[in-house]
């Protein structure tokens, strides 16, 4: 695609980049059909382990949708990524995610997630002080970020709210939290216009099967333990994915630059509550399964160190201010995604055999840049 009428979106390729980038072009698995926009989407992204183009498939080939293959470090790529397709907006989901892999790789969370911010609030920089006119009045940053920058929450505290300190606990909370604040201060320093969205836990289709809910579905299906860290008591605000998605629109289209929008559906669930839910889900639509009832295969595991033992969202700003709610209950997106895992065996094999990372190498190896 070349021209201007398009967003350049970061790490769309993994779980909730998928999700809002099918949902902006109408192709979302659990969505009406009808697009968010008829704005196209550049798609910069490494394709790591956490980035499966099966999730794309939908819109694969598609008129208004292009891969670029890259690293959000390489700083002449995303230079040369916004120049040759002069996007409206940027919408960062690239990152390292998963808090076990940080604590024992931090690494890679350090360079994604800081260096990389750095990089493209670098290039931004550089892209929006050439911009004139309306393309500069209307470009936006958004930095996509998630709740465990605040730290951990005793059992009667306040929700997080947009005021509550950073006190990150985890090396990917940590990296989190560094990379809002070089956000801030390129709103501050250099006036890009960023907007901060800090999100609760999601969880819907494509989600990769190392986090919670699809680590327990994919385990469940298999019959093999279902491992639940500690007492199971650490609480969580679960967040339908496309819920994040749209709040994510509605950031983009009306917040207010430099601010931060909290994101939460006020769902409030043990780790136990919720595997257990899943058992239960699965014993209903599964009543056949040798596995049945699926409780059975709960076993407790040593704790995670350092866990963050609940978080909350007050997301009464983003409520009031730009008119977004959450639409799914937590019982209802819970079973639309089992649903969604139990309906497509081909994705998890896909992703649980690793065959989509010889695909990925094979197709793109260590190739990247903007397709000639
Ligand atoms: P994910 O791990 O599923 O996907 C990350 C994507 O980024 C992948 O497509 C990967 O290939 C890509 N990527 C990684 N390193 C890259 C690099 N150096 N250059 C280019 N692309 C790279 O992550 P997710 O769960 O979809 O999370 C997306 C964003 O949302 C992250 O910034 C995360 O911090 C934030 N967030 C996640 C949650 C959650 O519950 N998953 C909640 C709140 C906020």
């Amino acid at each position: 695609m070349s021209g201007s009428n398009c967003i350049l979106v970061t790490g769309g390729t993994g779980f909730i980049g998928s999700n809002f980038v099918l949902d902006w072009m109408g192709a979302g698995p659990t969505t009406s059909g009808k697009p968010t926009s008829d704005t196209g989407i550049i798609n910069l992204d490494l394709l790591t382990y956490a980035g499966n183009p099966a999730n794309l498939a939908a819109i694969e080939g598609r008129p208004g949708y292009t891969l670029v293959h890259g690293d959000i470090c390489d700083a002449t790529l995303v230079a040369e990524t916004l120049d040759r397709y002069q996007p409206k907006a940027i919408v960062h989901f690239a990152a390292e995610s998963h808090v076990d892999r940080s604590i024992v790789g931090p690494e890679a969370f350090l360079k994604t997630n800081i260096d990389g911010t750095f990089t493209l609030l670098n290039a931004a920089r550089s892209y929006y002080e050439r911009l004139t006119g309306e393309k500069k009045e209307n470009f936006r940053f958004l930095h996509v970020s998630t709740d465990e920058v605040y730290g951990t929450l005793g059992p009667h505290d306040p929700a997080f709210h947009e005021k509550t300190p950073y006190a990150p606990n985890s090396p990917y909370a940590a990296s989190k939290a560094s990379s809002d604040h070089l956000v801030r201060a390129w709103v501050h320093t250099y006036k890009l216009p960023c907007i901060i969205t800090n999100c609760s836990n999601n969880y819907g289709p494509f989600q990769f099967p190392e986090k919670l809910i699809p680590l327990m579905i994919t385990h469940a299906l298999n019959g093999k333990p279902l491992p639940v860290y500690g007492d199971g008591q650490q609480i969580r605000d679960w967040l339908y994915v496309s819920d994040h998605a749209s709040a994510l629109v509605a950031v983009l289209e009306r917040g207010r630059i430099g601010e931060t929008y909290n994101v939460g559906g006020g769902n409030q669930r043990s780790n136990l509550a919720v595997v257990e839910t899943i058992c239960a889900l699965l014993d209903e639509l599964r009543p056949d399964s040798k596995f049945a009832p699926h409780s059975q295969l709960i076993t407790y595991v040593k704790d995670r160190p350092g866990h963050d033992r609940r978080y909350a969202i007050d997301a009464r700003k983003i409520e009031s201010e730009l008119g977004w709610t959450a639409s799914e209950s937590f019982e209802t997106g819970l079973r639309k995604t089992v649903e969604w895992y139990l309906a497509n065996p081909g994705w998890i094999e896909n992703v649980t055999s690793g065959a989509y990372q010889q695909w990925v190498q094979k197709n793109y190896g260590d190739r990247t840049g903007i397709a000639p």
